[in-house]
């Protein structure tokens, strides 16, 4: 049975790197007919950030890509927060501590940062490790005696339990960690440059290396596909499930999200300064953050954020570019995910989503167009309706529809300069007069009928069409563009459409 999970920290708002891993993980799961769990690893107490947990369930929500188990949910290897499990984790630490694989260390921090600018100033870099932990200068258990070390412990003496990557006594200075990714392949990391990690502080909580790899076992979890930065911890993690004695996962590390410019990764600052949001959905507490617009705020729909993820690292290797949640999951393939760096494109998000706004059904937009715009308040819904049918071809946001479609709901203010120019003739004021006449005259007032008698009159009489249609546009529109103008015409009515027409004569 497949289990995956998405392991975020909540310390912050959620980027949009984040969701595509929820995602990933999601349409796996799905795809194979397992779970997906959520996880909070807030085992750093000093970055938790107040709201961010329920930003996260939120977004996924939002989605449509909800977990199955987690906070609150279907618990049954619960608790799913960190903090809560915390009394979890000091055992395998000290299993580690027993079978020879880890190690107490009670260096202070100015202790550290001297022996790293002590290196520097040789030109060398300090790496806790094999090479120094042995020698005398660092204060660990390795060099303390046991009675030594109980006795820093007993008088609270603040220690970290770190992890011994490479162990001279049991193997040699080549021996190398070989890890399997699904995207990656294979990796061969090279144990002496490694460093030993620190799995536990003294504070009483895990770091996320031995918890994340504690839960992962405990969560029976099959396969953990996260974002590349975590390749490197990788070799440590492989160490971490050998010294354990368990089986560890598959693995799958998904490829970097690039700036647009496809060079370097993607930022929240490159959405700022390009003007895109980086963030799904709108953060709630401007006072520790100041972003305030994600993708939702800014008009995007559910599924297009969720087709435009999918495509940052995935492709279906067909032509395809539309893919429901449902046509994701089906032709979902960890072989089909690329180790390259995928390019964000914002321009592609957008195409999306125009895409998305022609699907969604004409009442449903209407009602959300509705609810946007104060004008709209005295507006009947179903008139919306066929307004947003008539122009939402041109649109890409519910946003981009008011300045659509304004003169559907009010007379123009003002006429454009350029389009004045362009319609208004000598001669003019007489040919509006007349098909004033003939449009009052019009008794079944739809789009077919004005159709037909303006045609019609146009042609008897020779009189070009530009020269009738481009002023009677500029009355209807205040400008040369929008729909039909028999389709206007019929919208706003007859008594509105010869006062348009009188208010450009006059
Ligand atoms: N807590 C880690 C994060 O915030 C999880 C990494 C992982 O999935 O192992 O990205």
């Amino acid at each position: 049975n497949v289990r995956v999970r998405f392991a975020p920290s909540p310390t912050g708002p959620l980027h949009i790197g984040g969701v595509r891993t929820a995602l990933f993980n999601y349409l796996f799961a799905k795809k194979h007919g397992g779970d997906f769990v959520l996880r909070i690893e807030d085992t750093d107490q000093t970055r938790y950030v107040e709201g961010a947990e329920q930003y996260i369930i939120d977004s996924l929500n939002w989605c449509g890509i909800p977990f199955d188990e987690g906070p609150k949910k279907n618990e049954k290897f619960g608790p799913y927060r960190q903090s809560e499990r915390k009394d979890l984790y000091k055992q395998y630490a000290e299993q580690l501590i027993e079978s020879g694989n880890a190690y107490y260390a009670f260096d202070t921090s100015e202790q550290l940062d001297f022996h790293r600018k002590d290196h520097e100033a040789k030109g060398k870099t300090f790496i806790y490790n094999w090479h120094n932990r042995e020698k005398g200068r660092l204060v660990n258990s390795l060099v303390l005696t046991q009675d030594e070390t109980q006795a820093k412990i007993d008088t609270g003496e603040d220690y970290v339990i770190r992890f011994k990557m490479l162990d001279l006594k049991t193997e040699n200075e080549d021996a190398v960690v070989l890890c399997e990714d699904k995207i990656r392949g294979a990796g061969i990391f090279r144990k002496n440059i490694l460093d030993d990690k620190i799995i536990f502080k003294s504070d009483g909580m895990p770091t996320y290396h031995l918890a994340n790899i504690v839960d992962d076992h405990l969560m029976k979890i099959t396969h953990v596909i996260r974002g590349e930065e975590w390749f490197p911890s990788l070799p440590l993690h492989f160490e971490l499930y050998k010294a354990l004695g368990w089986e560890a996962p598959e693995f799958a590390h998904l490829p970097l999200i690039l700036k647009p410019t496809g060079k370097g990764k993607l930022s929240k600052r490159d959405g700022d300064k390009l003007g895109f949001p980086v963030f799904p959905l709108q953060w709630e507490d401007p006072k520790t953050h100041d972003i305030s617009r994600g993708y939702k705020e800014d008009g995007y729909f559910s599924e297009s954020v969720v087709n435009f993820l999918a495509f940052l690292g995935w492709n279906p290797g067909t032509e395809q570019e539309i893919f429901s949640l449902d046509e994701l999951i089906e032709g979902f393939d960890l072989n089909r995910v690329n180790k390259a760096g995928a390019r964000f494109d914002p321009d592609k998000i957008k195409w999306f989503n125009h895409h998305y706004m022609q699907k969604q059904s004409n009442i449903e937009i209407a009602k959300a167009f509705k609810e946007q715009y104060d004008a709209l308040n005295d507006i009947d819904v179903n008139y919306i309706e066929l307004v947003v049918g008539l122009v939402k071809e041109r649109a890409t946001f519910i946003s981009d529809l008011w300045d659509l479609s304004y003169y559907f709901f009010k007379a123009p203010k003002s006429y454009d300069e350029k389009a004045s120019k362009k319609a208004l003739k000598e001669g003019t004021k007489e040919i509006l007069n007349t098909l004033k006449d003939i449009i009052s005259n019009i008794d079944d007032f739809t789009t077919e009928t004005l159709q037909t008698e303006i045609k019609g009159w146009i042609t008897s009489n020779e009189i070009g069409f530009g020269k009738v249609m481009m002023p009677l546009r500029l009355a209807l529109v205040g400008a040369l563009q929008g729909p039909d103008v028999f389709d206007i015409m019929f919208m706003i009515g007859k008594p509105e459409t010869v006062k348009r027409i009188n208010a450009v004569i006059d």
